[in-house]
């Protein structure tokens, strides 16, 4: 632990200063994406006490994994598009400003299609079916509430069969408009102003990870809630308000008991640790490849409620937006944009 008000540069930040090759973004791997957060969410539910939920969302990602597959003719954006979202700092498919594709409601309704008749009767079926007869403005009206965070209309039970049809659109639109512009003089993807927001769709993270091999070994990315697009940013630092002081890592061992919270340290070895900042009172969870190769940000997240738990009891808010799994009415729940608070 380094002296008081000192903070010790890590090994990856003095690699960036020093103009290090680390990428800055991991586009979303459209082949393979969902199938190994469907993987990844199998395995956890086993003897999980949210067995039946991380079941149904590893149903979910396996319909989307079909979906993206059969996806043919996305629309890639045009080359003024990129031009001017770079001009204006944003991202190109900020969901926030952009309009929609209508397409985004083929690929929705094409993923109800095979899910329903996979899942057991009851109410999530119903559920399926009803969204199957929705109207276009009504299907917008719900995808318009998840991406801006609005809870006020949102319908709960739907959201997530909602999101789910967003992820892939969004992350097919991404890769489509990526492999168009491959080698392009104006790269689609890259920095943006509001480095707290995914830099190719403008939603925030649901987590970060700690990445292994290659050149990315040991660097932290956000991962994106929406289009699974990863990006960047220095470990030890918030995520919300980007203070570098009083960041501090928790975790439960596995008796249910809490680690302690020591600064600028992870102390567990748990492959899910709290990431919470004394600055701002916001945490992001970080998930660690090199504890676990098989950790998957928006998968672990779901299967560590009991860290929000903790989190919660401590007073501390989540800044990480999940929209598989969406709660009623409550502050800081639903949401994908940061509150325009931080420094
Ligand atoms: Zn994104
Ligand atoms: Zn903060």
């Amino acid at each position: 632990v380094s002296g008081a008000g000192q903070k010790l540069l890590t090994p990856e930040e003095i690699a960036v200063q020093a103009g290090g090759q680390v990428a800055f973004l991991r586009l979303p791997t459209i082949a393979t994406v969902f199938a190994e957060r469907e993987m990844r969410l199998r395995q956890l539910s086993a003897g999980h006490a949210m067995r039946d939920y991380l079941l149904f969302v590893a149903e979910l990602c396996r319909a989307q994994q079909e979906v993206a597959g059969g996806l043919v003719g996305v629309a890639a954006l045009p080359p003024e598009a990129i031009d001017a979202a770079s001009r204006a700092g944003i991202a190109p498919f900020d969901v926030s400003t952009t309009d929609r594709d209508p397409a985004w409601r083929d690929t929705l309704r094409s993923l109800l299609r095979r899910l329903e008749p996979r899942l057991a009767a009851g109410p999530v079926r119903a559920q399926t079916t009803a969204l199957l007869a929705a109207a276009d403005a009504a299907l917008d009206g719900q995808a318009d509430r998840i991406v801006r965070g609005i809870s006020l209309g949102l319908d709960v039970a739907a959201a997530p069969l909602v999101a789910a049809g967003l992820q892939v659109h969004l992350a097919a639109q991404v890769a489509a408009t990526a492999a168009a512009h491959d080698g392009a003089r104006l790269a689609p993807f890259g920095r943006t102003d509001d480095d707290r927001l995914c830099p190719c769709c403008g939603s925030r993270p649901v987590a970060s990870v700690v990445r292994i091999g290659g050149d990315e070994g040991g660097y932290r990315y956000l991962a994106c809630s929406l289009c699974s697009a990863q990006w960047h940013m220095v470990r030890i630092k918030c995520a919300h308000c980007r203070s570098t002081k009083g960041i501090t890592y928790q975790s439960l061992d596995r008796g249910g008991g809490v680690t302690p919270a020591m600064e600028g340290q992870t102390a567990s070895g748990r492959a899910v640790e709290l990431e919470c900042c004394g600055e701002c009172g916001h945490y992001l969870k970080i998930v660690h490849m090199e504890r676990d190769p098989e950790v998957e940000p928006v998968a672990d997240d779901l299967a560590t409620l009991t860290l929000d738990l903790l989190a919660d009891e401590q007073g501390e808010v989540r800044h990480g937006t999940n929209p598989l799994l969406v709660f009623g009415d409550s502050e800081g729940e639903p949401g994908t944009r940061p509150d325009p608070g931080g420094p």
